[in-house]
C-alpha cells in the first residue's frame, strides 16, 4: 500500500491519477489533495476517497469546505497548504501535478522529508532540475517519472546506468500542425491550437505540444531524470503515439515501450514501481493501428528544439528563462496577443537577453524566472 499526496488533484493528470486509485484500492490510498480554485471537484474527491488533509487557494473556500468536512479532513490554504501536504507524515510518495511553477516548492520539501516524489510537473526539473536531482540523492529518495515519455525511458534502462546509453530517443506527436506549412503558421488559432491530435491534456500543455515546447521541456527533464547530456537526447516524430520513447543502448540494441496513449499506466508504474499491478484499462491492438511511422522533426517551423537544446547545454539558470518565457508567451497568444510563430519569437529574444548564472541557487533560479516574465511581458 502505498500512501500518496497529490498536488493538482483536480486536472487532467490528477483526475487520471484518482481513476489510478479507484482501481487500486488495495495499494494506493490518496491521503492528500490539493486543488487550485475548483473546489467542488475537490469536495466530490475528498468525499470519495477521505484523505487526511486537502489544501485549495482560496481562504474562503478553504473556509467553506473545512465547514462542510467537519474534523474529519484538515483543509489547507495556498502555497503554506502546499507544503504541510507535501510533508504529511503519513505520505510515502507525493505526485506533483500543478501545471506551472508552484510545484517547486513542495517537491523540495517532500524530497528534505524523506518522501520520494513522483513528478508530472516538467517545469520542475527544467528550472531547478540539479538541485532537485541533487538534494534526492542527499536525502536517499526517488524521483519518478509521470510523463509518459520519460516513464517509458524509465522503464526501458531498468536500473542500466547512463554509460550503458548511446543515445535517448524522445518520440513527438507532432501535434495537429506537424503538416501545417509556414506560411499558414501566423493565422493558426487558439482553438486549433487546443485539438491535439492523440492526447487530452491541459490548456498549456496542449499549446505546448502544437509548438513543440512540450518536447523541448522533456529533453531538459530527461538530461536530469537521467543524468544525460543533451548530445545524447534526440527526438524522432512519431504521429501514433504508440511508442512513447526508446532507449539506445551502446551496443546498438534498441528497448522501447509500446501502448495506446492513456496516462493511467504511467501513473500507475510511479505509484506502484517497483512492482507491476492488474488493470486492463489499457490494451493494445496492433493489427487495428496498422503501422507505426517515424519522421525527422522540421527545426525551422518547430524553433522550440533548437532553443531547448541551447537552454540544455549551456544550462545554469537558462533553462528557467526558456520555460518563464514561454509561459507568458502562451499566455499571449491564448489571450489574443501574439500569433503562434510570435510565441517562438518571444522566447528566443528573451533568451538572448538574459546572461545565465552558472550553477545557481533557487533564488537564482527564482530571479531568473521573474527576469523572464517580466521581459517576455
Ligand atoms: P491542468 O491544467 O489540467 O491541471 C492543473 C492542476 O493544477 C489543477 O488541478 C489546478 O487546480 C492545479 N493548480 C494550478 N495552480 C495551482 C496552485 N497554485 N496550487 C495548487 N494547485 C494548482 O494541467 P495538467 O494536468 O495537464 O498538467 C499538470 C502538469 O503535468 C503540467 O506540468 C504538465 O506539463 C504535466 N503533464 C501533463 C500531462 C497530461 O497528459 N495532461 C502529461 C505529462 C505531463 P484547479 O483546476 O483546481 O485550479
Amino acid at each position: 500500500m502505498k500512501n500518496v499526496v497529490l498536488l493538482g488533484s483536480t486536472g487532467s493528470i490528477g483526475t487520471s491519477t484518482t481513476k489510478v486509485a479507484a482501481d487500486l484500492p488495495d495499494r494506493v490510498r490518496l491521503v492528500g489533495l490539493a486543488a487550485g480554485r475548483n473546489a467542488e471537484l475537490l469536495l466530490q474527491q475528498t468525499r470519495k476517497f477521505e484523505p487526511e488533509m486537502i489544501s485549495v487557494n482560496d481562504p474562503a473556500k478553504a473556509a467553506e469546505l473545512q465547514a462542510m468536512l467537519g474534523t474529519r479532513t484538515r483543509v489547507g490554504v495556498g502555497d503554506d497548504g502546499l507544503l504541510k501536504l507535501a510533508t504529511l507524515p503519513a505520505a510515502d510518495i507525493v505526485l506533483i501535478a500543478i501545471v506551472g511553477t508552484a510545484g517547486l516548492a513542495p517537491a523540495l520539501a517532500a524530497i528534505r522529508a524523506g518522501k520520494d516524489i513522483a513528478v508530472a510537473s516538467k517545469e520542475i526539473l527544467v528550472m531547478a532540475g540539479e538541485i532537485v536531482m541533487r538534494e534526492a540523492a542527499a536525502n536517499g529518495v526517488r524521483v519518478l517519472a509521470v510523463d509518459s515519455e520519460h516513464s517509458a525511458i524509465f522503464q526501458c534502462l531498468d536500473g542500466k546506468p547512463a554509460s550503458s546509453v548511446r543515445k535517448l530517443w524522445l518520440t513527438a506527436s507532432g501535434g495537429p500542425f506537424r503538416q501545417t506549412p509556414k506560411e499558414e503558421f501566423s493565422g493558426i488559432t487558439v482553438a486549433r491550437a487546443l485539438k491535439h491530435p492523440s492526447w487530452v491534456m491541459g490548456r498549456k500543455i496542449t499549446i505546448d505540444s502544437a509548438t513543440l515546447f512540450n518536447k523541448g521541456l522533456e529533453m531538459i527533464e530527461a538530461r536530469w531524470l537521467f543524468g544525460i547530456e543533451m548530445a545524447r537526447l534526440g527526438v524522432v516524430v512519431h504521429p501514433q503515439s504508440i511508442v512513447h520513447s526508446m532507449v539506445e543502448f551502446v551496443d546498438g540494441a534498441i528497448l522501447a515501450q509500446l501502448s495506446t496513449p492513456d496516462m493511467c499506466l504511467p501513473i500507475q508504474y510511479a505509484l506502484t514501481y517497483p512492482d507491476r499491478a492488474p488493470s486492463a484499462r489499457v490494451q493494445t491492438d496492433f493489427p487495428k493501428i496498422g503501422s507505426l511511422t517515424f519522421e525527422e522533426p522540421d527545426a525551422e517551423r518547430f524553433p522550440a528544439l533548437a532553443l531547448a537544446r541551447r537552454a540544455g547545454e549551456v544550462g545554469g539558470t537558462l533553462p528557467a528563462v526558456f520555460n518563464a518565457a514561454n509561459e507568458v508567451a502562451v499566455a499571449g497568444f491564448c489571450d489574443g496577443r501574439l500569433s503562434f510563430p510570435q510565441i517562438s519569437e518571444t522566447v528566443a529574444r528573451v533568451m538572448a537577453a538574459h546572461q545565465p548564472v552558472n550553477q545557481p541557487s533557487l533564488e537564482q533560479i527564482l530571479a531568473a524566472d521573474r527576469w523572464a516574465r517580466a521581459a517576455a511581458a
